[in-house]
This record gives structure tokens, C-alpha cells and sequence, in this order.
């Protein structure tokens, strides 16, 4: 999602014209009337979608996906309200010490008892391509000096792309496999999998330009795999 100039190089011509034009609708009152269209609109599909929903929710996934606009996790899924609990920062970075995300993750997980969790990237993210070239955006850069490590971890990998294209693509995909393996590090996911419960932890990349969702196929569902290293008990 950052920043929209650099990022429209990156896309289509007619994409970008149809997403400014699409946007410069949008107005204040016109969310508010928006609103309320969509509430009579629902009510008249299903008139007990807010009863049902306001009793409370039961969601079996959580979704750590970016900011960006264009990435919205109900809508790509097509699924609903209620179905999906959501986390979503610039280009999708899961760090150690993001207590925020950790608050999230240890509430779907412990609480909510979600069973999957879905770490979300998508192609022509402008965090990532910001973190690939030398460019200050201000504060932001430090929250991508992340994904500047991922590129490290991987630099020989990457290096090898000439194609600029192609190593933005997999610096996109290696951000979300960092992730997925971030996850699997924290004592939340760890004690889960240690108790015994359901929970898997997974990969995936949305592109902008089919609408289409690529599972990396790095799924992990056990503390099995786990390093050494950064294996944890709780001591019993
Ligand atoms: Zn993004």
C-alpha cells in the first residue's frame, strides 16, 4: 500500500486509471449512506444477519494480511462477517515484537481457538518494493528494515534474478514464508501445538492482476519441524 505513486509504476496504466477514478467517488457522507444501504440491502437477504452476528463470534481463521486497500480479506475469500478475525500491517511484517500482532495472535489462537491462520502477501506490495530499493519514506523504513533481513536470509537466492520482476515476486513470497516461520517461533503457536490442539499455520500470495490467491504450500501444523533453536517448553 506505500506509497501509491510508487507502487503505479508497478501496475497497469488502465488498472490505475480505473482504481482513481473509482476512488475519487468515495466521499464522507457517501460512507455513511453507503452504510446504511448495505444494512437494508442485508436485512432484506437475511433478516436476523444482526442478531445472529451481535450474540458473538466464533471465526476459524485469522488473517495476518497488508494494509493495503486492494486486499480486503472477506471479499477475496468470499466469505462474511463473523467468518474471518483480522490483522493486517504494512506488507504483512510478523516480528517478535509486535505486541499487537502478538495480542491478536494469542486471542484467535487461545481465546477464540481459531484453526488456521493465514499469513497473507500479495504481488506488487509497496512496502516490499520499497524495502528492495534505497528510497527514505520516512518512519516506515524501519518497519521495513524487516523485510530488508528477509532479503538478506535470502540474498543468494535473489541475488541471481536479474529479472527485476521476478525477484520482487519471490521477495514478495519469501516476506510471507519469513512469516508463516515467525509465527511458529512464538510460545503461543508453540504451547498450542505442545497442548495437543488444531492449528495450522499458512502461506499464501494474492495477486492484484487475477484476483487469485497461490498457496505457498509451506503449511505447518506441528511443533515438529521446528529448529532447535528456537524450540520452547513450558517447563512441564
Ligand atoms: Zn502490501
Amino acid at each position: 500500500m506505500w506509497p501509491d505513486h510508487y507502487i503505479n509504476i508497478k501496475l497497469n496504466n488502465i488498472m490505475c486509471a480505473k482504481i482513481e477514478h473509482h476512488t475519487q467517488n468515495i466521499t464522507y457522507d457517501g460512507l455513511l449512506q453507503g452504510n446504511r444501504d448495505w444494512v437494508t440491502a442485508t436485512l432484506a437477504e437475511d433478516p436476523t444477519f444482526f442478531d445472529r452476528l451481535s450474540a458473538g463470534q466464533k471465526p476459524p481463521i485469522l488473517w495476518i494480511g497488508c494494509s493495503d486497500s486492494r486486499v480486503p480479506a472477506n471479499q477475496i475469500t468470499n466469505t462474511r462477517p463473523g467468518d474471518i478475525f483480522v490483522h493486517r500491517n504494512i506488507a504483512n511484517v510478523i516480528v517478535h515484537t509486535d505486541m499487537n500482532m502478538l495480542s491478536v495472535l494469542d486471542y484467535a489462537v487461545n481465546v477464540l481457538e481459531v484453526e488456521h491462520v493465514l499469513v497473507v502477501g500479495h504481488y506488487g506490495c509497496g512496502g516490499v518494493n520499497a524495502a528492495m530499493g534505497s528510497k527514505q519514506f520516512g518512519i516506515i523504513d524501519n518497519w521495513l528494515t524487516n523485510i530488508r533481513d528477509v532479503y538478506r536470509l535470502h540474498n543468494d537466492e535473489l541475488d541471481v534474478l536479474t529479472d527485476e520482476k521476478q525477484r520482487f515476486d519471490r521477495l514478495v513470497e519469501l516476506n510471507v514464508i519469513e512469516g508463516v516461520s515467525n509465527l511458529t517461533k512464538t510460545s503461543i503457536v508453540q504451547n498450542r501445538w505442545a497442548n495437543g490442539k488444531k492449528l495450522g499455520i499458512h502461506g499464501w500470495v494474492y495477486s492484484l492482476e487475477t484476483g487469485l490467491i497461490k498457496d505457498l504450500e509451506v503449511s505447518a501444523s506441528s511443533n515438529e519441524n521446528i529448529s532447535r533453536v528456537f524450540k520452547m517448553n513450558d517447563g512441564q
